[in-house]
C-alpha cells in the first residue's frame, strides 16, 4: 500500500486512523454482521452512530443547547437556497462577496428576494477580505451572509463582520473544525463536510432554534425546511448514513488529538511552514494579502504558467498530488486541512526548495 500526500481542496484527505477503523468494520460492524452501508437508518446500531456523532460535534464546538445540529444532503450548495427559503421573512438579505462560493450564494438568494451585495473583494481577484467594521447593513435585512474561509482564493475572516445586530449566517465548509468558534455569534453555521470532515454528499447545519419555524417562504419544499429535519432529528428521510458514520469517526479522532484548540495550534504550525517559505522564496509567492491568509487553503504562483505546470507535474511524480490551483486563479493551491500531517507540509516545502534550486 502506498499513500500520497493529497493536497486536494475537496473531497480531501481523511485521517488514516479513521480509514483503517472503517476498513476493519466494513464486513461486520460491531457484531451486527453487516456494514454500516447495509443497515437501516432506523436500527439501534445506526441510532447510536448518529447520536454519538452529534454529541461529539457538540463537545468539540461547545454548541449551546439552543442550537440544533442537522445532518443534511445536497451539499453546501443546497444551503444557498435553503437559507433564504427559511430566513428571508422580509425578503431582504445582505451578502459579502469574497469569492465564488459567496457569489453563488448571493446569486441564488436573488431568486427569493432582494439580496444586497454590501461588500466585495472581486476588484482584486478576491485576494483579500474587505473591511467589515462599518458596512451599509440594510435596516430590514433578515440576515448578513459570509463565506468565512474562501476555499478557492485562500482568504479567511480573522474578525467577523459588524452586522449591527443582524443575524450572521456563515459558510464554513473549508474551515469547519479547524479551530474553535464562538457558535453564539451566529444564527447559522454550515459546511459541506467533504473539505475538512468526511466524505462528499452531506452538509452539517448548526441552526439557532428560534430560526427553525413553519414560517418559511411559500412553496418551500418539505425537504428544504429546517423544521422538517429538526423535528425528525435528521431522520425525516434516509440520510447519508455512511457519511454520518465517517464524520462521527473524524469527530472522535479530533477529540483524541486534543480538540479544536490543539488543531488550531497544529494548523497554525503547518500554515506557518508554508507561508514562511513562500515569503522567502525567489520562485514562488503567495497570492493573498498577508493578514487575510487562510490556514487551510494556500494558493501560490511562480508568475509563469509553464513553470507552474512543470512544478505541478514534478510534484505529482514525487507523491504530492492535487496541487493544481482552481481554474479561476491558476497556479497552485495546497489545501492543508486537519488531516494533513505536519510532515506532509514539511516534505512539500523541502520539495519546493529543491525544485526552486534546480530552476535558479
Ligand atoms: C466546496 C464548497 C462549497 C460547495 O460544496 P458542495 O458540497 O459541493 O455543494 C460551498 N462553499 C464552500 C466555502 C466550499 O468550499
Amino acid at each position: 500500500m502506498s499513500r500520497v500526500y493529497n493536497f486536494s481542496a475537496g473531497p480531501a484527505v481523511l485521517p488514516e486512523e479513521v480509514l483503517q477503523e472503517a476498513a476493519q468494520e466494513m464486513m461486520d460492524y460491531r457484531g451486527t454482521g453487516m456494514s454500516v452501508m447495509e443497515m437501516s437508518h432506523r436500527s439501534k446500531a445506526f441510532d447510536q452512530i448518529i447520536q454519538e456523532a452529534e454529541a461529539d460535534l457538540r463537545d468539540l464546538l461547545h454548541i449551546p443547547g439552543n442550537y440544533r445540529v442537522l445532518f443534511l444532503q445536497g451539499g453546501a450548495s443546497l444551503q444557498f437556497a435553503m437559507i433564504p427559503m427559511n430566513l428571508m421573512k422580509n425578503r431582504v438579505a445582505d451578502y459579502i462577496v469574497t469569492g465564488q462560493w459567496a457569489k453563488k450564494a448571493y446569486q441564488e438568494a436573488q431568486k427569493y428576494g432582494t439580496a444586497h451585495k454590501i461588500a466585495s473583494s472581486e476588484d482584486e481577484t478576491f485576494s483579500y477580505i474587505p473591511d467589515c467594521s462599518d458596512l451599509p447593513i440594510s435596516p430590514d435585512a433578515d440576515y448578513v451572509y459570509i463565506c468565512e474561509n474562501n476555499t478557492i482564493y485562500g482568504t479567511k475572516y480573522k474578525k467577523l463582520p459588524n452586522t449591527k445586530g443582524k443575524l450572521l449566517v456563515s459558510d464554513v465548509s473549508s474551515c469547519f473544525l479547524s479551530e474553535p468558534m464562538d457558535v453564539e455569534k451566529y444564527g447559522i453555521i454550515y459546511g459541506g463536510v467533504q473539505k475538512n470532515i468526511g466524505p462528499a454528499g452531506m452538509v452539517i447545519s448548526i441552526v439557532r432554534e428560534d430560526l427553525i419555524t413553519e414560517d418559511v417562504l411559500p412553496g418551500t419544499p418539505t425537504m428544504m425546511k429546517f423544521k422538517t429535519h429538526a423535528d425528525a432529528n435528521s431522520l425525516y428521510n434516509t440520510p447519508n448514513c455512511y457519511c454520518i458514520y465517517i464524520c462521527g469517526k473524524v469527530f472522535q479522532w479530533l477529540k483524541s488529538m486534543g480538540g479544536l484548540e490543539a488543531m488550531k495550534e497544529r494548523n497554525e504550525k503547518k500554515a506557518a511552514i508554508l507561508y514562511q517559505f513562500l515569503d522567502e522564496s525567489r520562485l514562488f509567492r503567495g497570492t493573498v494579502r498577508k493578514e487575510d491568509r487562510s490556514l487551510m487553503n494556500v494558493p501560490f504562483v511562480t508568475g509563469d504558467k509553464e513553470m507552474d505546470a512543470r512544478f505541478v507535474a514534478a510534484a505529482e511524480e514525487a507523491g504530492f498530488v492535487n496541487l493544481k490551483g482552481h481554474r479561476s486563479v491558476g497556479g497552485m493551491r495546497a489545501s492543508i486541512y486537519n488531516a494533513m500531517p505536519v510532515e506532509g507540509v514539511e516534505k512539500l516545502v523541502a520539495f519546493m526548495k529543491a525544485f526552486e534550486k534546480e530552476q535558479m
